[in-house]
């Protein structure tokens, strides 16, 4: 049976060539879930691979913006509503110059079983631009913002397609879209997730993505082998709103976060990194990663070199898709580390993941692991619905048994399936199980 898996694959393969990412994500998740249709024979009667695999709708677009010289410039747009099986499409919007239909698809499709996982009634979503933030004036990022909402506001809604920040999207990018929205629109709506708190965004969503990773990786770590962040030295990549937050986290847990990065290079920083430094360089100033030797002149800087070669027992990429790379696995493992948290989006390789599979090491996949951002925009959503704010505390404890829950139901799942401490199939199959039960209850749509 797991043949009909094998050969939807090749198939894929075939009728996407130019879709690396998509094919790598769909690669991962097909290897897990052959045990899945080998159970349930109904699904390929049903070919509920096929319609899995194709996103429901991919809308292209234009968006024209004009320069601070007033030339004007052009970028491609893009909306992915990938699976709308268990809620209204939900996933960020990226603003990076590598953006491809690709990567969102790839993203997509990881956001359908993420999204499954929190056990929210959302659907999978993603969307952006390779638009590079880079160095424009915060007029020019108005501007763009704008004239991507005028296009974008016609296929998203609040009960059919919310997006959310994701990388080069944060609250300056949201609120700049929220307010074309609500121009266009004339409705005050949650459109939009990782709004300002003036105007009904949620408490502790911007630190949902970092601290959720850390609960999980902390469930995952007392109950495999009964021990905390505590005391341990992490090693976290990238230093953008998923790094920052899953550091201050690790610090409040008593871990030391010694090293960190950008795409310019990493920081090491034996005594801990100061996270009030980074916050000012990366949040406030917008500069590169080597400012933090302003502050800390003992700290080093390596332009060149892979973070991961920084000895840890803890790793949490944090960065972007594939920058975990055997190499870096194998040096990892070298030097003792006992977990990898993904805070990012597929960014261990399939070859890296078997390797840390292979030598038993502790690993949380992201679709898991960096779930709590999702979840935290489902939680504004519903305080926004019921016209209510909850405080910082409800929000985060909600957060922490979200995470804590997934950790268990993935724990669990690979247990049942014969795949002890396979968090990867676990999280593909349970994801995955719920939203075959959708879409088979919901016909051939
Ligand atoms: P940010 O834009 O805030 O930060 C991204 C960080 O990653 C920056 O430090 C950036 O460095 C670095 N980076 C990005 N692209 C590359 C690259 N090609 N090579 C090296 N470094 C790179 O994004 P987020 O923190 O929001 O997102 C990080 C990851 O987490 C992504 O994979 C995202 O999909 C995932 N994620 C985010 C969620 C959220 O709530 N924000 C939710 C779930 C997952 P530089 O500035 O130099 O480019």
């Amino acid at each position: 049976m797991s043949k009909y898996v094998d050969s939807i694959l090749e198939k894929l393969k075939l009728q996407n060539p130019n879709e690396p990412e998509f094919i790598q994500a769909a690669t991962e998740i097909l290897s897990s879930l052959k045990i899945v249709f080998d159970k349930n024979p109904e699904y390929e009667k049903a070919s509920l691979l096929e319609r899995f695999l194709e996103p429901e709708r991919v809308i292209m677009f234009r968006i024209p913006w004009v320069d601070d010289n007033g030339k004007p410039q052009v970028n491609k747009g893009y909306r992915v509503q990938f699976n709308s099986a268990l809620g209204g499409y939900k996933g960020g919007l990226r603003l990076h110059p590598s953006v491809n239909l690709s990567i969102l698809k790839f993203l997509g499709l990881e956001q359908i079983l993420k999204n499954s996982l929190t056990g929210l009634p959302i659907g999978g979503g993603k969307g952006g631009s390779n638009f590079d933030p880079k160095g424009k004036s915060d007029n020019e990022i108005m501007r763009f913002c704008q004239s991507m909402m005028t296009e974008l506001y016609r296929h998203i809604g609040a009960d059919t397609d919310v997006p959310a920040g994701d990388i080069g999207v944060g609250a300056r990018e949201i609120g700049f879209m929220f307010g074309q929205y609500k121009r266009i629109a004339n409705e005050h709506v949650a459109v939009l997730t990782g709004r300002g708190l003036s105007y009904g965004g949620s408490l502790a969503r911007k630190q949902a993505t970092g601290f959720g990773l850390v609960y999980l990786v902390e469930e995952m770590l007392k109950t495999k082998l009964n021990t905390s962040f505590k005391g341990k030295n992490v090693v976290v990549s990238g230093s953008g709103n998923v790094a920052i937050y899953a550091s201050e986290k690790v610090h409040e847990l008593g871990g030391n976060v010694v090293a960190l990065s950008d795409s310019s290079g990493y920081i090491y920083d034996e005594k801990g990194i100061n996270l009030e430094h980074i916050k000012q360089i990366k949040e406030v100033d917008r500069k590169r990663i080597n400012e933090y030797l302003k502050y800390v002149p003992t700290a080093k800087f390596f332009e060149n070199g892979c973070i991961w070669t920084v000895k840890c027992d803890v790793a949490l990429p944090c960065a972007t898709q594939n920058e975990l790379l055997i190499d870096g696995a194998k040096a990892l493992i070298a030097n003792g580390v006992i977990a990898v948290g993904e805070g990012a989006n597929m960014p261990t390789t399939l070859e890296a993941t078997d390797e840390f599979l292979a030598a038993k090491v502790l690993f949380a996949p992201g679709k898991a692991a960096n779930a709590g951002g999702v979840a935290t925009s489902a939680l504004e959503m519903a305080q926004s619905s019921q016209r209510l704010f909850w405080s910082f505390e409800e929000v985060d404890a909600k957060l922490k048994t979200i995470m804590e829950n997934i950790f268990h139901n993935i724990d669990d799942t690979s247990t049942k399936f014969g795949l002890e401490n396979n968090f990867v199939a676990g999280a593909n199959i349970f994801g995955f199980e719920k939203v075959a039960e959708a879409m088979l209850a919901q016909g051939v749509v």
